[in-house]
């Protein structure tokens, strides 16, 4: 196990911007959260992985002598950034950088995290290790046993969470039993999640975090930027120091004797996921059926179709009984979502 992110009864805490942007903003930055008893290190975005090009890439070698400036005057303050190449590594180690992390883009593939891995080889740097984007335990799993055989002693795992098809109202889905998975399996590796990434929206943070903490994670990395509507990356997420100082202020920890969430805890919050992932997908229905009244109104069609509504039922039954679902259990709740169906149709078809 690190002993490097060890905090015995408390979450260890990584917070700062998504990215830094320029002098004022990051000081700023580390001045207010070097406020935050709590917070550990600071997350420095000085390259940014862009989707699109043409997007503010970050401040690259500029950002790190503005960290190198700062760290003296913070000396309980560690200082991490992410790295996706070996020139990043060598730069970071340049200007004396803490910790590194490798992005859910780059963890991904294993042709760069191994370049990454060759040249981590001999140094010795805490690293933190981003779940990919697809849910492939195996490659995440892949990254870490890379980076701990390039003989990296600290290193740790950060859930980001997925980005799937339904990310039920998330930015990225949480598919909480992954990190959980990779926590069960060995090395015992310290697990942080990362809400900010997750979610996306500033106001879902604070409950991902402590879905985290119920869950047993050992730490969080939260994304924070004094103005959070000025931010150049991810301005949705990004928390106020001030509101991530009540979210550590409000973060229920469990009393941490085991050192893994019970089954029937993890259970339940599977329950919780695929209960919310039904909300979703209802919602998702609504609005189709929203657009199909539409058509219906142009082509002057009725509301109910009696034909198409018999063969999607049958379809659904003959389904449910393949898939071991009772199809008396299915039948009832097939006959409540299109008695909805029909009602918001004729409800959009008499509103004027
Ligand atoms: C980040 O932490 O700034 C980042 C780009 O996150 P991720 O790699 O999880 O998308
Ligand atoms: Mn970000």
């Amino acid at each position: 196990m690190s002993h490097f992110f060890d905090k015995t009864d408390s979450p260890y805490i990584i917070a700062g911007p998504c990215s830094i942007e320029s002098r004022t903003q990051f000081s700023e930055s580390v001045e207010a959260l070097s406020q935050i008893a709590e917070v550990s290190m600071i997350r420095c975005g000085v390259w940014k992985p862009r989707t699109r090009p043409g997007d503010f890439e970050g401040m690259g070698e500029e950002a790190l002598r503005w960290i190198a400036e700062l760290r003296p005057r913070y000396p309980h303050l560690r200082f991490a950034a992410e790295v996706a190449s070996p020139a990043h590594l060598e730069l970071c180690l340049k200007y004396g950088i803490d910790a590194v992390w490798i992005g859910a883009r780059t963890s991904g593939n294993p042709f760069s995290v191994s370049e990454l891995c060759e040249a981590m080889r001999g140094v010795s740097i805490p690293v933190l290790v981003k779940n990919p984007l697809i849910p492939d335990i195996k490659l995440w799993a892949g990254a870490i046993e890379r980076v701990r055989n390039a003989g990296i002693a600290d290193v740790a795992a950060v859930h980001r969470g997925f980005y799937l098809d339904n990310n039920l109202g998330y930015r990225n889905n949480p598919l909480w039993k992954i990190p959980i998975e990779l926590k069960r399996q060995p090395p015992d590796l310290p697990l942080f999640c990362d809400p900010s990434h997750i979610c996306g929206k500033a106001e879902l943070v604070a409950k991902v975090a402590q879905t985290a903490m119920d869950l047993s994670f050992d730490g969080l990395m939260i994304e924070t930027h004094p103005v959070p509507a000025d931010a150049l990356t991810d301005a949705r997420q990004q928390l106020t120091p001030l509101q991530l100082s009540q979210l550590i202020a409000e973060l229920r920890i469990p009393v941490k004797g085991n050192a893994l969430p019970d089954e029937m805890q993890l259970l339940r919050h599977e329950i919780d996921t695929i209960d919310e992932e039904l909300l979703q997908l209802l919602l998702q229905r609504n609005s189709v059926s929203l657009k199909i009244a539409e058509i219906k109104r142009a082509n002057n069609l009725s509301v109910l179709q009696l034909d198409r509504w018999e063969r999607l039922l049958q379809s659904h039954l003959a389904q449910a009984e393949a898939m071991g679902l009772s199809a008396e259990y299915v039948r009832r709740i097939f006959e409540e979502i299109h008695a909805e169906s029909v009602r918001l149709q004729n409800e959009a078809l008499h509103k004027e």
